[in-house]
């Protein structure tokens, strides 16, 4: 591990740009809690209004998965150098999905979310991608996202994937190629085509896309091939997500 590299993130600077998911998004449901607010993961949120659902949880009912949680969420955390950022697990019952919530930082992550994922992929690393791509959220609601605006969440949402892949092929580069690849047959299993709707987050190719365009542009980043900055990194992303976006 290059601990130079683990560091790269605090010498940059930016302005605190508190801000919704906006781009027209709506994704918070009225009939869940205020906590459950946000960018989320996919575009099939917020159809639980079972009794209990919607809260917070200490825990996802599995403890070597929770700590695993922590440890991963620690790391994402100081990678990004984003302190504030908090953790929680959500009771997500029949609506799997994970929030990034710009009013108090908070990333939750769905409990059914985590055991589906983790039972069909038999490996965390699509985990530690979706929650890469909430950090990616985090990143937009510190750093500004209002020229991804538009009429669906698409733009923001495959901005959180590009985050997302750039993080794994910095942090998870010495996971086998196969391994790698559940975190792409996840990106894309997420996608979906309701492409009039305000909240869609992308087509499967496009997310999957989107996660590959990160690492991409995250061997550029480490190469020397474009300044380390976060404002660099993201030009990036976006000269990648006008080609991404237009398919
Ligand atoms: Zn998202």
């Amino acid at each position: 591990m290059d601990l130079n590299r683990r560091r790269f993130m605090c010498v940059c600077g930016g302005a605190l740009a508190l801000g919704g998911c906006g781009g027209g998004e709506d994704d918070t449901p009225s009939q869940q809690t205020a906590e459950v607010h946000g960018c989320t993961l996919s575009a099939a949120a917020g159809t639980t209004a079972l009794p209990g659902c919607g809260q917070p949880q200490a825990s996802s009912g599995n403890a070597g998965l929770d700590q695993a949680f922590r440890q991963e969420f620690d790391y994402q955390r100081s990678f990004w150098n984003l302190p504030s950022v908090s953790f929680a697990f959500l009771s997500d019952c029949d609506s799997p999905n994970a929030y990034a919530n710009p009013n108090n930082m908070a990333v939750l992550f769905g409990t059914t979310l985590a055991a589906q994922t983790y039972s069909k992929y038999g490996t965390p690393l699509p985990l530690w991608q979706v929650l890469a791509h909430e950090f990616g959220h985090m990143m937009q609601f510190v750093y500004g996202a209002s020229w991804l605006n538009s009429g669906t969440a698409a733009p923001r949402e495959l901005e959180a994937d590009m985050f997302s892949g750039f993080y794994l092929i910095y942090a998870k580069a010495f996971v086998s190629p196969a391994e790698m690849q559940t975190s792409l047959q996840q990106a894309f299993s997420i996608g979906d085509y309701a492409y009039n709707n305000q909240n869609h987050h992308g087509t499967p190719l496009q997310r999957m896309a989107a996660v590959v365009a990160g690492g991409k542009v995250a061997n550029e980043y480490f190469a020397g091939a474009i300044p380390q900055t976060v404002d660099a990194m993201r030009q990036r992303f976006y000269q990648e997500l006008r080609q991404i976006i237009s398919w």
